[in-house]
């Protein structure tokens, strides 16, 4: 995240820079300034120190006036008073990020889902896919397909609030949607402020093999500490790569150190429970699946080809 108190100064001397390059060209502009703020001054001392209401008056007068000249002055040369104000990205909160104390601006939340989301290490294009564009009418059965949907909408809710105590399998053939339904799932999570990480099932095991063999544990550690902890883990594809005993192993003890700690996982995989069993044995994939809800995501054909055909209806 970056230093707000940090930019919100650069923006203000830059904007001073900016007002003093006007005063080069335009020194009216700089003398009217000057005046401003000195019967600015000399009014806040009649008010306080002298209690002076008709002295105030008068200069609130001469001020007003003045300020109208500027604003003349201003128009002729093209400007407006916000030349006065620095630049900022959110003009809502001036860039502080917060609109008073403990009401946080829009902005704030939305860099922190960026920050969140380029940490979880999923694609540009995976942050489209949410609940509300998952079609389920291309499945084989939409009416069940629509509950799990419902399901997974829950299941996103409950690990936004911390009271997740389940998992998720998702199996199906290529281009069934189980890229799409665990994004959903990861941006309604991110949405609500907690952390995902999303590797792919070849990428985690690569990790967890150069772990084995790596001298300086120190980085990796930090990044098995954050798969063991982040309050999502998406594990895609499963199945689809070579695998070691230590690499399924490895992956069972990250998978039980997150039950042990009620931080909810999901896997998706090509294969179904039967080759599930027969790549990684009868124990590995009873520990694999122990706390899981397991859904099939059941479709004639891959969504790519439905869509296609439905392209070609068109004509
Ligand atoms: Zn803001």
């Amino acid at each position: 995240m970056r230093n707000r108190d940090q930019l919100r100064i650069q923006k203000q001397q830059q904007c001073e820079e900016k007002i003093a390059s006007i005063y080069r060209q335009l020194p009216e502009l700089e003398r009217l300034d000057q005046t401003i703020g000195q019967k600015n001054i000399a009014m806040i001392r009649a008010g306080i120190m002298q209690k002076n209401t008709e002295a105030q008056k008068i200069l609130q007068n001469e001020i007003e006036n003045l300020m109208k000249q500027r604003h003349q002055l201003l128009k002729e040369n093209g400007m407006d008073e916000s030349i006065y104000e620095p630049e900022w990205d959110c003009p809502h909160c001036q860039d502080r990020g917060y609109i008073e104390p403990g009401v946080l601006c829009s902005c704030y939340q939305k860099e922190r889902l960026d920050d969140l989301f380029l940490r979880s290490g999923m694609s540009e294009a995976m942050r489209g896919f949410t609940f509300s564009n998952f079609e389920t009418r291309y499945y084989t059965n939409p009416a069940d397909m629509d509950g799990k949907v419902q399901w997974c909408r829950q299941f996103a809710k409950q690990i936004q609030s911390g009271e997740c105590s389940q998992c998720l399998f998702l199996t199906g053939g290529v281009g069934r949607g189980k890229t799409h339904l665990s994004a959903a799932i990861a941006n309604g999570v991110l949405e609500g402020g907690k952390t995902v990480i999303y590797r792919r099932a070849a990428d985690l095991f690569e990790l967890i093999r150069q772990y084995r063999y790596e001298e300086n544990r120190q980085k990796f550690e930090e990044m098995l500490e954050q798969l063991r902890t982040c309050d999502l883990l998406v594990i895609d594809d499963l199945g689809a790569e070579r695998t070691t005993e230590f690499v399924v192993e490895q992956l069972v003890i990250l998978l039980e150190e997150r039950n042990y700690r009620n931080k909810p996982w999901i896997i998706s995989s090509n294969l179904n429970i039967n080759e599930i069993i027969q790549t990684y044995n009868d124990r590995t994939a009873d520990r694999i699946l122990d706390r899981a809800v397991l859904f099939k995501l059941d479709m004639p054909e891959s969504i790519r080809v439905a869509k296609a055909k439905e392209r070609m209806n068109q004509f």
